[in-house]
């Protein structure tokens, strides 16, 4: 008897031991086969608003009489008083273009950071192509963009000075969203803050320089959408040369990428019919990232010009300096036998 207790207490025991397991498995929830989807609280997303494209502003139309941002006393760097982009920011966006002369041949290269054009002027029609870039920086360096303004506006009038063969393409505001800003040093920058001359790419580096300032050089070789659309030009049309107008250094300085450099005699020429020295190496500081070295790299002559101030457009000189360089393109070994290259 005390046998069979046993094993009927330990069938009990298993029993409740099974019903024990089985209300386990009861509570595991069973899944619906169609799984609901979780109901995640997203915020409702308010779309941005497009930023209409801004129609082409006075600002970049050649004139000669200054154009608003060129505002004509620069107070010390040290002292640079915080101005209101609207106190010099030029002519609105959203003013109409004026009509060019027909002669000139005017295009979009792309488009600034902030969404505004990057204008270009064609004049000429040969097929050697002297590509002259102002406005790369603008802020103090805007002298730059009333040079090539003054350029546009003197070769317009003058095309007997575009010589046979050759056309000039003239970019007066590389960086446009920097120019809005007016006289300031934020102006040098373009709409993400980054510096347009150490963006490109030969020799590029994180810690980039302007005088003793590190300064944004993009997140990456051509990061920006100003270098990127340029660059993309100039792999398309393969110009002959390439001259990029600074200030206020007083000299033209060759683009040479790692010492492979093809600019040395463009340089020259440039500096003895202008009259700003050449020959040396900017050593100010150290540069990285540079259009003219990139585009010395791709064997094709370029310089950084700089003007000897911040104020004045200093055309006389460079005018001198464009039909130099228009000489040498057409014959770099002899003086043309064209009167304005022997003049
Ligand atoms: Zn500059």
């Amino acid at each position: 008897m005390s046998l069979c207790k046993s094993l009927l207490f330990i069938i009990l025991i298993l029993a409740a031991g099974c019903q024990s397991s089985s209300s386990t498995l009861d509570r595991i929830p069973t899944l619906s086969p169609t799984p609901q989807p979780l109901a995640i609280n997203r915020p409702t997303r308010t779309p941005r608003p497009i930023q209409a494209a801004p129609t082409l502003t006075a600002t970049f139309v050649p004139t000669h009489t200054p154009p608003h941002f060129s505002v004509p006393t620069q107070p010390p760097v040290a002292d640079l008083p915080t101005v209101p982009p609207t106190a010099v920011a030029g002519t609105p966006i959203g003013t109409p273009v004026p009509t060019l002369p027909p002669a000139a041949e005017t295009f979009v290269i792309g488009q600034s950071a902030q969404g505004r054009d990057i204008l270009a002027w064609r004049i000429g029609t040969g097929s050697k192509v002297l590509l002259l870039v102002g406005g790369v920086h603008t802020g103090f360096e805007s002298n730059t963009v009333l040079l090539l303004n003054e350029m546009i506006r003197y070769f317009e009038s003058a095309p007997a000075d575009v010589l046979p063969g050759l056309s000039l393409v003239l970019i007066p505001v590389l960086n446009p969203d920097g120019l809005m800003l007016g006289r300031v040093s934020a102006g040098r920058f373009n709409g993400n803050g980054v510096d347009l001359n150490r963006n490109w790419g030969c020799e590029w580096s994180e810690n980039a320089y302007w005088r003793d300032q590190l300064v944004n050089p993009g997140s990456r070789p051509f990061s920006e959408p100003e270098s990127r659309a340029l660059a993309e030009w100039i792999r398309n049309t393969r110009p002959a040369a390439a001259i990029f107008y600074h200030s206020a250094a007083a000299g033209v300085f060759a683009g040479d990428c790692e010492g492979q450099g093809v600019s040395t005699v463009f340089a020259a020429v440039l500096g003895e019919a202008t009259g700003y020295a050449y020959g040396q190496p900017f050593t100010a500081y150290p540069v990285t990232g540079t259009a003219s070295s990139w585009i010395d790299e791709l064997g094709i002559p370029s310089v950084d010009l700089e003007l000897s101030g911040t104020r004045e457009s200093e055309f006389a000189r460079n005018r001198l300096g464009v039909i130099a360089a228009q000489c040498w393109l057409i014959d770099p070994v002899q003086t043309p036998s064209i009167p304005i290259c022997s003049a």
